[in-house]
Order: structure tokens, then C-alpha cells, then sequence
């Protein structure tokens, strides 16, 4: 593609005066504006990718974000190189969501584009230069040297070769030389290997034209005009047979292949005299190559409860843009959402349902898959980037009008979507850590529904407190789903006190006479057993073995975090800090130890304790592989497994008729967790995991253990009572200045030298204090895990008024402190983190 750098690469063409605002995907503040070359002048438009060179010998791929006539006030704009297709690959509602996302998240916009972007239609590459194709050395009348000759033998093993290798072998002038004489050329071959693997199919199509569309009078006048036209008649009639006129006007442009006319055997002149008469337009359709098999649907019909949920959950859309559907584990909220999504997808509008990560690989997925066929598209994190690829052409084809992803699926191309289902939505996988744009799936839904006009249902068994909040609010409507499907009832509870059990020496490897014996009852049964423990990392804490003391701030509502180094135990929230006591302050003992459990030791007790059971560990060791989670629910599910033990990953969707019994290892370290959100995720998990036991005819049972079972929550989890626990836990949280009262603003500065590190950090402190919103501080205080990866790190918490004003301005002077700090000489290495709204 020799164009690229040929004439148009340094021609001045004085006469072209478009300049277009290029999204590249690195972290620079803004957009930088090259020049339209004038044969592309027509063809451009916002959305659409175009390879543009960047600094010195970076070639990227770049989204056109702004096309305007205004040159660059302080460096001469640099030509677009190419323009790589002929349609936009980004509409403009999604270049309003990045903007939206980049400013609610303290980011820059290209690092919205590079997240949301699968790679493969963003690659970027150095310049290459490859050996010219006519090239011939006996013929070559240019006299080469010996480094050339080294050069050219190179180029003819690699076909290819990078303008760094080569500037190491010749130097760059030479290299320059022998371009001219043709013996090589410069070319981006990245790019047309990309455009060749990505590039979509391209359809002959047709479509009714808009007046008719839009008018049935007319199209009805049309008709009786037509029938003394019968071959012509018959076009339109299968026509309409297959593409029935919407309501909605921009769906009637979708139209049909022609070849389906056609192959139906229809007359192919009568065809082009409908299209010479303007009843229909062709047009062209880029389609994905992808085909998937269509689905077959199953009748389902809902229960009397379930029908109530729809009906309200449709009055509560009549008013407001977000509705909250709190239905029970088990309650079938999957079935409600067939229902709604098959009837937006009726009328014409697109759905996305979002799940988290794990979620994804379950029944649910193939449930949805028997009803919704080859218009749904599935977007997991561990697909290849071919595979992202396609479903992204498929969505921007509109081939795919469903799809079912992980949190980066709000990133596709939608462009009318009628509807977004968050699933589980108080799952914290929607938010995404790092890098940036360090975003909540939920919350972006909730903005991409409005930017389409379009609903937004949150559903969860145990919604987020957030959600909860604005439900009571009036804020979001609210639906309530309190019965499961059928004859199957919630499962019975039981409190193990792991400390009794110990005194009577009834503990064995942890696991209490209670679990051991309801473990034992279902093996003997044939049922099967979920073990749940989520241990991640190692991060203990300090317990009495005696009394079960845990160490908590005096000043939050969080416990403390044991940090080994110095035998200190802080608050990550205010800075609190206290040596470890030698001995227990509640009861005097001195057995105060460093508590820990994994799943791997409770995998081996189980083996002891019931070695005739087939046990399975599911975590993020043996899930690592694509297909890891999913080959172990298939050997669970074909009973091949007795006991699972896992991480949260076995909390999630699981749907197994088997399963009696789910055991809570220590539910002690659910609770207290160093967070203030502990005891939300404490609630959270245990009902999640104990809704998994008894989802069929047989009720399960849950086996809580813990250290002390006089605790409100097990009280509140075991009623059922959300209400009550939301109520006496959100006191906290406005006594102490959490969410949802307040909006946080985290930023984590890291550097290798502990000095610089801190500096910095007190110095953007104190910066951030001279902002004139109001606020509450916290910090600079050294990370909860003081040194990552050799860089140190310091935390400032901000916690600001929930109006969108002062986050606004407080976030906006934000970016500026950070950029002027960034500026400065000592501090030029020093990294930054913004973190909106963190967990
Ligand atoms: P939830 O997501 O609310 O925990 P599910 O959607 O997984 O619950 O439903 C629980 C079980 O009940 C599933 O096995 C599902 O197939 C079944 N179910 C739910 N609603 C219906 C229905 N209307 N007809 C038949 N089966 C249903
Ligand atoms: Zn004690
Ligand atoms: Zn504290």
C-alpha cells in the first residue's frame, strides 16, 4: 500500500482546508487534529477509523471524532495516512458515551477508545518496509553495497522488516535511498492483513422506500396500483412477508438481501423495474461472516407472580427511565427477562443484558440461546479478539439485535438500543479496577440507556445498597419477585458455632460436627454438596482464638487490616493505626493469631474427612483456562463431582437440581473485611450462595459457620429481612460519610522513591484541600499495600456532596492540579490514579 506514503503523505494540497479530531487510544488529555487529504474529504465522517502517523514513527489507528475546518492553533496538523473503511465503526452516540465516561472517570477519552475498541480493530504498528515485489537483483542496474546486500537477504526471510531493524543495518539515510530506487518499499502491512481478516461481507440489498414506509395510505394505494403487476406484486408481497414495516422509521432502512428475493424465484426484472420506479432502493449492507444456527423456542408461560412482576415492572417504565426488580434466588427472574427483552426486540429495538463475568458460561446463557437464536451475540473476556471482532460487526451490521456480555459489551455499536438488563446487578465485577477508564458497568448502563432513551432494569436477589437507596428514593421504580418458581422453597438455616464445637472437641480441620453431618447425609443421598470460602490473596487478620475478637477502627465501622510489617493494624479508610495488642482485649487471652483458610487446605479436609467423595475446586487457579469453568460445571452437573468447594465463582447463577447442601466455611471473614462496604458484601454472598441449595422439589439446607452466631446480620439473611439489615447498616454509613451519602474519589500515587511518592502525595493534598467544594479529606496515608511492583504507594480519599456539581468542579480542577503537577519537573514520573466511585 504504497499510497500511504506516497504523494498524498507529503503533498501540501493547499486547496483542502478539513481538518478532522482524531481519537487515538493512549493516554494524552485531548484529541489532535490532522488533515483531510482531499480524496478523502468525501468519504470521511465521525465514527470512522483512519491510520494516522503519531510522534515520530508510530502509525495508529485513530477514530475520526470531529471533522471541522479550523487548523490547529499551535502545530501544523499532519495528514490522515488512510482511511480504512467505508463505513463508521463508531456511531456518535457511542463517541458521546467515551466523552461521558472519560469525564465522569477522570480519564481521557482515548483511554475510553482503547478499552472499548476490541484490538483487532485497532492495531497499531511501526512502519515496514518490505522487499519490492518486481524487485530482481540480476536485473537491479542500482549498484548495492554489502550492508544493503545483508539488508535484502533479510528482507527475503522475513518477508517484512520493522524501519528500526533496518535503520540498524544501513542507517536511515540509505534507507531512504533505496526506497527511491524501488528495490524496496515502505508498507503497513499490519494493516492490510487486518482489513483483509476483519473485513465483513458486503450485501446486496434492498430496501422499501421511505414514503412508502412511512405512509400506510400510500402503501396501500401502491398496491391496488401494482396488482394488474403480478410478478411485481409478488416481489412486494414477500417482501413485506419478510420485513414488515416498524414503527420505528430507522428500522424500515434495514430491508432484505436481494439474493433472498431472487433465490425465492421472483422475477429479477420485475425486480429492477420496482427499484427504477423508486418503490424500492438498493442499497449495500455490511454484514459479519459469522452465521450461527437459529434458535428454537420453547413455550414458557410465567407464573401468576412472575406475570405481576411484568405487568408492574412495565408501569414502573411509564414513569421512570431505571426500574429495580428484587427477586428471590430461584424466583425465575430469567424467564422475566425473555419475556421483556423478546418484546423490545419485537418492536424493533436492541437489547443488551449484561451478567457478570462468570456468569456467562451457565445454562443461562444457552437458555437464552434456544430462544433468541442467531440475532444473539455473546461477549465474554476470555474470547479471542477474532471473536470480539465479529460480534462488534455483527451488532454494527445489525445482524445481532441481542447481546449477552461482560461489563465491556456497553461498548458496542448500538445504535437504537430499546433496553439494558443489568443481571446480579450488586455484583462489584462490574467495575472495572485498572487500567483506566476505571468505570461501573451499571452505572455506564444507566447513562447509555438515557443517551438512547432507552430502560434500564437492574435485577438482583440481594440489590446493591446504591440501587436500593435510589429505589427508595423514588428515584428508580421498584418491583418486588418474593417467591420461587414452583414447589421449591428457600433452603432452612443453620448456625454452627465453630467455637462450641472446638471446646468439645468437635472441630475437625475446621469443619464443625453440623456441616460434617449434613455433608455425609447428602452424600449418602446422592446429593451434591457446594463448600463455599472466598479466600483471594493472602491479607489475614488478627482473631482470639477464644473469644473471637477481631480488632475493628474506632473511628469507622471497618476492621482492621493486619500489615506483618511493623505489627500494625491500620484503617485504610481514616488513617487509624494501633500495634497489635500481646494480649486479647475482650477476654485476656493471649492465643491471638493471623487467621487463614483457602480453599486449597479445605479442598485437602474434605478428602480426610470423606474420602470416598469425588471433590472439585473451583477458583481462580483452576478456572484460568478458557474453558476451565465450564468443563467443571459440566462435570458437576453430570454428577461426576460430590462436592464443589470454590471462591465467590460458585456463588453466582448456578441452576443444579442436586444441590442440598451449601456450607459457609467462616463466615467470620465475610464480615469482617476491611471495608466499609463488609457487611452489604457479607449479606450479599450468603444469600447468593445459600440460594444454590434446594432449587427443585427437595429443600436444601445452609450451614453457616462462624465464631459468633449472635450476630444481627445471620438474623436478617436468615428472615430474609434485606430491609431491616439495609436500614440499620445505612445509619453507619451516614454517621461515618459513605456511600451512597457521598461520592469518593480515590487517587493513589505511586512512585519508586518513597520520598517522591510522598511528596507528591502532599503535595496534590494540599492542592485538592484549595478547591472550593465542599468536601471531607482523607489522607494522604501509605496504601494498604504500601509497595506494588517496587512503586510506593500513597492514597487521598475525597468525599464529596452526591450533587453532580460539585463533583463536576471538584473533578475538573482535579485534572487540572494533576496536569500542572505532572508538569513539573520532579514530579514528571510520578503516577496518578483517579478512582471514581472505587471499591
Ligand atoms: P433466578 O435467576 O431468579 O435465581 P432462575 O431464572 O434461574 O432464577 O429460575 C429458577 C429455576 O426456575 C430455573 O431452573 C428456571 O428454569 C425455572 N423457572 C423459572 N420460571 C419458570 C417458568 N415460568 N416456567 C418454567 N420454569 C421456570
Ligand atoms: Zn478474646
Ligand atoms: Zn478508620
Amino acid at each position: 500500500m504504497d499510497t500511504l506514503f506516497g504523494d498524498q503523505y507529503d503533498a501540501k494540497d493547499e486547496k483542502s482546508n478539513l481538518f478532522a479530531d482524531i481519537i487515538l487510544p493512549v493516554p494524552i488529555p485531548k484529541m489532535f487534529t490532522y488533515k483531510v487529504p482531499r480524496n478523502l474529504s468525501e468519504e470521511i465522517g465521525i465514527g470512522y477509523r483512519v491510520i494516522v502517523q503519531f510522534g515520530k514513527k508510530k502509525v495508529l489507528t485513530g477514530i475520526i471524532g470531529k471533522v471541522h475546518q479550523k487548523p490547529p492553533s499551535n502545530y501544523e496538523a499532519k495528514p490522515i495516512m488512510d482511511l480504512l473503511d467505508s463505513y463508521a465503526t463508531v456511531n456518535p452516540i457511542q463517541i458521546r458515551f467515551w466523552a461521558w465516561m472519560a469525564e465522569y472517570y477522570c480519564c481521557h477519552i482515548g483511554e475510553v477508545m482503547n478499552a472499548a475498541l476490541p484490538s483487532g480493530l485497532k492495531l497499531s504498528s511501526e512502519s515496514k518496509i518490505q522487499l519490492n515485489p518486481t524487485f530482481d537483483a540480476d536485473t537491479c542496474s542500482y549498484p548495492l553495497d554489502d550492508r544493503e546486500e545483508i539488508l535484502l537477504q533479510a528482507l527475503g526471510q522475513k518477508e517484512e522488516m520493522s524501519y528500526e531493524d533496518c535503520e540498524s543495518v544501513l542507517g536511515l539515510k540509505s534507507i531512504h535511498v533505496i526506497i527511491k530506487s524501488l528495490v524496496i518499499k515502505e508498507a503497513i502491512l499490519v494493516f492490510e492483513q487486518v482489513k483483509e481478516k476483519y473485513s465483513p461481507k458486503v450485501e446486496a440489498r434492498v430496501r422499501l422506500a421511505n414514503a412508502y414506509a412511512a405512509d400506510k395510505k400510500l402503501l396501500e394505494a401502491l398496491f391496488n396500483e401494482i396488482s394488474v403487476k403480478p410478478k411485481q406484486e409478488e416481489i412486494l408481497l414477500k417482501y413485506l412477508q419478510e420485513v414488515p414495516v416498524y414503527k420505528k422509521p430507522e428500522l424500515n432502512q434495514k430491508g432484505i438481501e436481494k439474493k433472498v428475493l431472487t433465490d425465492a424465484g421472483l422475477s429479477t426484472s420485475s425486480l429492477k423495474t420496482l427499484v427504477k420506479n423508486g418503490i424500492l432502493e438498493e442499497y449495500k449492507l455490511i454484514v459479519s461472516r459469522f452465521e450461527r444456527e437459529e434458535g428454537s423456542d420453547e413455550e414458557i408461560s410465567l407464573s401468576s407472580e412472575q406475570n405481576e412482576a411484568l405487568i408492574q415492572i412495565k408501569q414502573e417504565f411509564e414513569e421512570k427511565n431505571t426500574v429495580l426488580l428484587h427477586g428471590i434466588t430461584g424466583s425465575g427472574k430469567t424467564e422475566l427477562y425473555i419475556t421483556l427483552i423478546k418484546e423490545v426486540l419485537a418492536g424493533g429495538s436492541q437489547v443488551l443484558l449484561l451478567l457478570p463475568e462468570i456468569a456467562l458460561t451457565t445454562h443461562m446463557v444457552g437458555r437464552l440461546r434456544k430462544v433468541f437464536g442467531s440475532k444473539m451475540g455473546v461477549y465474554h473476556s476470555k474470547y479471542s479478539d477474532n471473536e470480539r471482532v465479529e460480534v462488534w460487526n455483527g451488532v454494527l451490521s445489525g445482524k445481532l439485535s441481542f447481546v449477552v456480555g461482560v461489563r465491556s459489551s456497553i461498548f458496542l455499536p448500538f445504535d437504537s438500543l430499546g433496553m439494558i438488563i443489568v443481571d446480579e446487578e450488586h455484583e462489584s465485577s462490574f467495575k472495572q479496577f485498572d487500567p483506566a477508564p476505571r468505570f461501573q458497568a451499571r452505572d455506564a448502563a444507566i447513562m447509555l440507556s438515557w443517551l438512547h432513551q432507552a430502560k434500564t432494569l437492574l435485577g438482583s436477589a440481594t440489590p446493591s445498597f446504591e440501587s436500593y437507596y435510589n429505589a427508595r428514593m423514588k428515584k428508580y421504580g421498584y418491583v418486588a419477585l418474593d417467591k420461587r418458581f414452583g414447589e421449591a422453597q428457600l433452603p432452612a438455616y443453620y448456625l454452627a458455632d465453630m467455637l462450641v464445637d472446638k471446646k468439645k472437641n468437635l472441630l475437625k480441620l475446621d469443619f464443625t460436627r453440623m456441616l460434617r453431618e449434613k455433608i455425609q447425609e447428602a452424600l449418602n443421598n446422592q446429593e451434591q454438596v457446594l463448600i463455599f470460602q472466598n479466600r483471594r490473596g493472602y491479607a489475614p487478620y488478627i482473631s482470639c482464638e477464644d473469644c473471637g475478637w477481631i480488632p475493628e477502627c474506632e473511628h469507622c465501622d471497618v476492621s482492621l487490616t493486619y500489615h506483618q510489617f511493623g505489627e500494625e493494624m491500620r484503617c485504610h479508610y481514616c488513617g487509624f493505626k494501633e500495634k497489635v495488642p500481646n494480649t486479647c482485649p475482650a477476654c485476656g487471652s493471649n492465643k491471638l493469631s493471623a487467621v487463614g483458610l483457602g480453599t486449597e487446605r479445605i479442598e485437602e479436609s474434605l478428602a480426610l474427612l470423606f474420602p470416598e467423595a469425588r471433590i472439585a475446586r473451583m477458583d481462580l487457579d483452576t478456572t484460568r483456562s478458557k474453558y476451565g469453568y465450564q468443563r467443571l460445571l459440566e462435570d458437576f452437573g453430570s454428577g461426576n463431582v460430590d462436592i464443589l468447594v470454590g471462591t465467590q465463582m460458585i456463588t453466582k447463577g448456578l441452576d443444579f437440581d442436586k444441590v442440598t447442601v451449601v456450607g459457609i466455611m467462616d463466615a467470620d471473614r465475610i464480615l469482617y473485611f476491611p471495608d466499609f462496604r463488609a457487611g452489604e458484601r457479607a449479606f450479599q454472598q450468603i444469600t447468593q450462595v445459600a440460594g444454590r441449595a434446594g432449587r427443585r422439589d427437595k429443600k436444601g439446607s445452609v450451614i453457616i459457620q462462624t465464631r459468633k452466631p449472635d450476630q444481627a446480620i445471620f438474623e436478617q439473611i436468615i428472615s430474609g429481612d434485606y430491609k431491616q439489615f439495609y436500614i440499620q447498616e445505612m445509619g453507619d454509613r451516614q454517621r461515618f460519610y459513605y456511600p451512597p451519602f457521598v461520592k469518593i474519589i480515590k487517587i493513589t500515587t505511586r512512585h519508586k522513591d518513597f520520598k517522591t511518592a510522598e511528596k507528591a502525595a502532599k503535595y496534590l493534598h494540599n492542592l485538592m484541600g484549595e478547591i472550593p467544594v465542599k468536601k471531607i479529606l482523607l489522607g494522604p496515608e501509605k496504601g494498604l499495600i504500601g509497595k506494588i511492583k517496587n512503586q510506593y504507594i500513597f492514597e487521598s480519599i475525597a468525599k464529596l456532596d452526591r450533587s453532580s456539581n460539585a463533583q463536576a468542579q471538584f473533578k475538573h480542577e482535579l485534572q487540572h492540579i494533576l496536569e500542572e503537577l505532572q508538569a513539573q519537573k520532579e514530579f514528571r514520573t510520578v503516577r496518578f490514579v483517579v478512582d471514581v466511585d472505587p471499591y
